[in-house]
């Protein structure tokens, strides 16, 4: 299990290996571009080739792409979606050029129009992006934490939009936080089961491919998305220690996305607090 994080990629993607190191992140998480414009400019070979070879001298990896915010292929606004799979394809083009993993993507909201009637253009948009962009770079689904209208915080609909697609290029991110805060127990060891029971019998374990390693601000069932720091928030260092514990985790790679003890996102203290946790589980 490899515990890195979230990191930045101002003045250019190959920076972001250098400020990976430093918080003794093992592989980690960028955006392609800003997550709240609609461009994506794209890498110039000579940045992506240095990622790489930064990427590879560091030993850092695997590297997984967030999507936008922005992005809804689930809208009924035809021209929403088509931004947004103009957007994604960009995104996976970028992740390809990277040599990372995937690109994870929010579901997003069906905007009142309901999950089924969505479903259709949901994979037909999916289906557009994999084919534009030939290759192996998967797209992996977030779980969501299930507010208002939100695709995926019951793990059957990832599971209908994956049987729907039937690509080897899919897979699914589970966000702890977002777990949480959809009704998963994950904090305890028969809510944990129960959950990852669930996971795989509606999407299959063999297709959890990331972590995205988060506390919860709030409140079991709450719907409501809001990271925290590790062991500061309610699912807790014991929570954690219950969830890096299972072996269904063992070889997948988690990403910090946290506020950050001192408030500038994912940092060493929240990496070593995983890794610490790692550590004692193994033992
Ligand atoms: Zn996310
Ligand atoms: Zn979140």
């Amino acid at each position: 299990m490899l515990i890195g994080a979230h990191v930045s990629t101002a003045g250019g993607a190959s920076k972001a290996i250098a400020r990976a190191e430093e918080i003794g992140a093992e592989c980690m998480q960028v955006f392609a571009s800003s997550p709240r414009a609609w461009k994506v400019p794209p890498i110039p070979d000579a940045e992506a080739e240095k990622f790489r070879a930064e990427s590879e001298r560091a030993g850092m990896g695997p590297t997984v792409v967030h999507g936008k915010y922005l992005c809804a292929i689930g809208s009924p606004d035809p021209e929403l979606v088509e931004k947004s799979v103009v957007a994604l394809t960009a995104e996976l083009q970028s992740a390809k050029q990277l040599g990372a993993l995937g690109v994870i993507f929010h579901p997003a909201s069906h905007r009142g129009q309901g999950f089924e009637a969505a479903l259709p253009q949901f994979t037909d948009a999916m289906r557009r992006v994999l084919d534009a962009v030939p290759g192996d770079t998967l797209l992996m689904l977030e779980t969501s934490a299930g507010s208002g209208d939100h695709i995926g915080s019951k793990f059957s609909e990832l599971g209908q939009i994956i049987k729907s697609l039937n690509s080897p290029r899919v897979a699914v991110c589970l966000d702890t936080q977002h777990a949480w805060a959809a009704g998963h127990d994950i904090a305890d060891s028969d809510g944990l089961e129960a959950a990852l029971k669930k996971f795989d019998s509606e999407i299959g374990l063999g297709l959890l491919r990331a972590v995205h390693a988060n506390d919860s601000k709030r409140e079991l069932g709450s719907a409501v998305d809001r990271h925290d720091n590790i062991g500061e928030g309610l699912i807790g260092t014991a929570g954690f220690r219950n969830i890096m514990a299972h072996k269904a985790f063992a070889d997948v790679p988690f990403y910090l996305e946290v506020p950050g003890f001192d408030k500038t996102g994912p940092d060493k203290p929240n990496v070593d607090a995983l890794k610490k946790i790692r550590a004692e589980v193994k033992a």
